[in-house]
């Protein structure tokens, strides 16, 4: 492998940037030519490619968003597009390519891989929803600015003793609704994996409410209902009236905390190692402190195992 290239794909995520960056001073570091692809698979498609020196992923590591945009392609989903897509980077001379993005990325970059380019994912999502590493690059900061959020609903919940319920993103893994829920107090942490009773939560708030407590909040990941839902069954239920407050796209953007920066680093500079080695079709991640470089096909069939652990703890500290 002389010459690689690096796209961001799918939603983007804050380290993308230090995802880049490191992809890019790694490869120059080695000796190795390196291409960046702009608005991902499309970008490719369209032959948007560049290449980058040391100064261009210069003043980036600290940004949110990522400096090659992304992208959503649909002819990318089919064999001609892959296989138009493989003849771009051959006509470049590039053989090798890091795909930073989520599961769909990581599908494209294995139909590459079967096309003869080597390939290499990490794993660039908020949600933290790829198997096999630890966490994704970006749900640190999520969950950081979904714990601010809650830290001041909770000093005008407190002021005006009343419930709060903060939807979440996260439509098929609760993790932001987890590790948020745990580090910030609530009462009740709604993900996808674990079925709830809104009547006993409800009853449960309103005992609370009883005993003394001045606030409650409910965290739900989108994809275990929405807040306005959640909302409706705690008034039925108990007739405490909660205020609903839906994160959204704030949970996407923002500088990247200091643990994400550093996961982007060491991921990105572990992939190009194994791109240089002539491996292909691994997703990187870590696991307990370990590089792991995982068969993509084993990565997108494996449904990430949800800490039950933290849950209950969550769940016993609600009192
Ligand atoms: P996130 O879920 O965080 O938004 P993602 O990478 O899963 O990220 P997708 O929109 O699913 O986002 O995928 C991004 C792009 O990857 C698609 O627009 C498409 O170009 C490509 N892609 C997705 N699935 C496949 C597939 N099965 N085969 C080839 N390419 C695919």
């Amino acid at each position: 492998v002389k010459k690689i290239a690096v796209l961001t794909s799918g939603g983007d995520s804050q380290g993308m940037n230090a995802a880049v960056r490191a992809v890019v001073r790694s490869a120059l570091y080695r000796g190795i030519e390196v291409y960046g692809i702009q608005r991902g698979y499309q970008g490719l498609l369209n032959q948007d490619l560049r290449p980058m020196d040391l100064r261009s992923v210069g003043d980036i590591i600290q940004r949110g968003g990522t400096i090659l945009q992304t992208a959503r392609c649909k002819e990318f989903m089919t064999a001609e597009g892959q296989q138009r897509g493989a003849e771009v980077l051959r006509e470049q001379g590039i053989d090798g390519l890091i795909v930073i993005g989520g599961d769909g990325s990581y599908h494209g970059a294995n139909k590459l891989s079967k096309l003869g380019i080597k390939t290499m994912g990490l794993p660039g999502t908020i949600d933290n929803d790829i198997a096999f590493t630890d966490f994704t690059i970006g749900f640190d900061t999520a969950v950081s600015i979904v714990v601010e959020a809650i830290n001041k609903l909770r000093d005008t919940m407190t002021s005006h003793e009343r419930s709060s319920v903060v939807e979440v993103m996260g439509r098929h893994c609760g993790d932001i609704a987890l590790y948020a829920g745990l580090a910030s107090g609530a009462e009740a942490i709604l993900v996808p994996e674990v079925p709830f009773d809104l009547k006993e939560i409800s009853l449960r708030m309103k005992d609370n409410f009883q005993k003394g407590k001045r606030h409650g909040i409910v965290v739900v990941a989108e994809g275990a209902g929405t807040g306005e839902e959640v909302a409706k069954n705690i008034i039925e239920y108990s007739g405490i009236e909660p205020r609903v407050t839906v994160l959204g796209h704030i949970q996407r953007g923002g500088t990247p905390t200091h643990n994400d920066r550093i996961l982007a680093s060491r991921l990105a500079d572990y992939a190009v190692q194994r791109l240089i080695e002539g491996d292909s079709a691994k997703g990187i991640g870590i696991i307990k402190g370990e590089f792991v470089a995982t068969d993509i096909d084993k990565v997108v069939s494996t449904k990430k195992t949800f800490n039950l652990d933290l849950y209950n703890l969550a769940l016993r500290l609600a009192q």
